[in-house]
């Protein structure tokens, strides 16, 4: 059975100032109602003034969405009585949007794949209500009105995806793309939320609101693919309906209230002049974006296809590599380094980049390419960094960690010295007769085998090359 997905995705834009007035949109550690206004309370007299900063941001994501701008776009007032609307109407684009018929190119299930975008609008969140008393239901409901007027975009898919894996990773190219721009941040609690569109080939479309992580997405659509197809086995018809996405749970329920048959009565706002703005998108620049990133990333520093899609696939983490000295960025093993292991052990812990201090971890990469540290040990330290990190919120220096965890290399002396790596090596030996006596027969693989005690022994800290020099040296002399 076919699945076929759409998505409409609204991200809150990064300005400093609402979309129709001078409140600040830093508002999560504040008070409640503290970042408000006549004008988003929507009292009577106030007038909305259009914060051109918004406006070039949402151009911009236009732009890298490949949309086109119509000559003129308008606002329109979306009329709906809910305690989250102070003014009774949410300010947004109707049938005259921003821009229109763009697309967006992913990595789909079956290689390179062009996702159409239908449109993309610009409209302001909504206040915030906070039940209390248990979220079925709540003894009493809070308003809070300082995040009613942000600035939102909202994009829109045609249903062009064919798996919840394709949402995913298609959300994941827009994180990217909005990030590059430096018009979003996806860290900020709530900055994006998702209604997605499902249907199995000839059934109805349900409608699945209010997702608010990437990785929901992907669990809400997978949870009804199988919801529906169960139901279909059944012989039971699909309703077309609205549902909502428990996230604890990990399950879609179905919504009580109509809302598809709701009539907004949208009609053009009347405080609001018509923007005008096709010339300004055709003359703004926008940054170079995650794709062109990657394929500069593969000519200039010889990179795998795979590692370039990693390490470009976020702002931050590209970034980061480009600080990397020259020759460090042309290697294999710095690419591995940073795109598998480091990513890796953010993933494993369910960190973020963010918050990570990258200077340590590019520090941490010097010591190693400078052969003061092995590999092996390298990994080491970056996970108790990054295990610090996790439970303090800070780390040590890289030096003052490797110090502590003695995993600075030791070397061999020339001469029969009495350095760590030939007491390991002497102890190897006096251990393990068998080996001994297999390598004075000529048993090449012996003499691996005890390199690999003194290996250990030495916590992976020596060279291989010393201890291959060493043993040979306290064998041959034994003989
Ligand atoms: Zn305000």
């Amino acid at each position: 059975m076919t699945v076929i997905v759409g998505l409409e995705i609204h991200c809150q834009l990064d300005t400093a100032t609402k979309l129709f007035c001078g409140c600040s949109t830093d508002y999560r550690d504040d008070p409640p109602n503290s970042h408000v206004c006549p004008v988003c309370l929507g009292l009577p007299g106030s007038l909305p003034k259009i914060n051109k900063k918004a406006v070039e941001f949402a151009l911009k994501v236009a732009k890298a969405l490949n949309c086109e701008v119509p000559e003129e776009s308008e606002f329109a007032r979306k009329n709906y009585f809910y305690p989250d609307l102070d003014k009774g109407y949410q300010i947004t684009q109707y049938d005259k949007p921003l821009a229109v018929c763009g697309y967006l190119d992913i990595e789909g299930d079956e290689g390179e794949k062009r996702v159409r975008i239908t449109r993309v609008h610009m409209e302001e969140d909504p206040g915030r209500l906070v039940h209390k008393g248990g979220a079925d239901r709540p003894k009493y409901t809070l308003v809070d009105y300082n995040r009613a007027g942000i600035p939102l975009i909202e994009i829109v898919t045609e249903p062009d995806l064919r798996s919840p894996k394709e949402a995913r990773r298609f959300l994941n190219k827009l994180r990217a793309t909005l990030e590059y721009l430096g018009v979003f941040d996806s860290e900020k609690e709530g900055s994006l939320r998702v209604d997605a569109n499902i249907s199995l080939a000839g059934s109805e479309r349900v409608e699945v609101k209010n997702i608010t992580s990437y990785k929901g997405v992907e669990k809400a659509l997978t949870f009804e693919v199988t919801r529906q197809k169960n139901a279909i086995r059944r012989g039971q018809k699909i309703a077309r309906e609205t549902r909502h996405f428990v996230e604890a749970r990990g399950v879609t329920t179905s919504s009580r209230s109509k809302e598809m048959e709701q009539d907004y009565r949208y009609f053009p706002e009347p405080d609001l002049r018509p923007l005008r703005v096709r010339n300004w998108a055709e003359e703004i620049e926008i940054p170079e974006l995650p794709d062109a990133r990657k394929l500069r990333f593969i000519k200039d520093y010889g990179l795998s296809p795979t590692h370039a899609a990693t390490l470009t696939g976020d702002w931050q983490i590209a970034e980061f590599y480009e600080s990397l000295p020259a020759d460090l960025r042309v290697s294999t093993a710095t690419a591995t380094w940073v795109a598998d292991t480091l990513l890796g052990e953010l993933n494993y812990r369910d960190m973020s980049i963010r918050g990570v201090p990258l200077d340590h971890f590019k520090e941490l990469l010097l010591i190693r390419q400078a052969g003061e540290i092995t590999e092996k040990a390298a990994v080491e330290v970056l996970r108790s960094l990054l295990d610090q990190i996790r439970d303090t919120g800070t780390c040590e220096l890289p030096r003052q960690c490797i110090g502590r965890l003695g995993l600075f290399v030791i070397t061999a002396a020339e001469e029969g010295a009495n350095d760590p790596v030939t007491a390991a090596a002497r102890e190897a030996i006096a251990e393990n007769p068998q080996a001994v006596a297999d390598f004075c027969q000529g048993k090449k693989e012996a003499l691996n085998f005890l390199v690999g005690q003194v290996m250990r022994k030495t916590r992976g800290c020596a060279k291989p090359g010393d201890v291959n020099r060493v043993l040979t040296s306290l064998l041959s002399g034994d003989e």
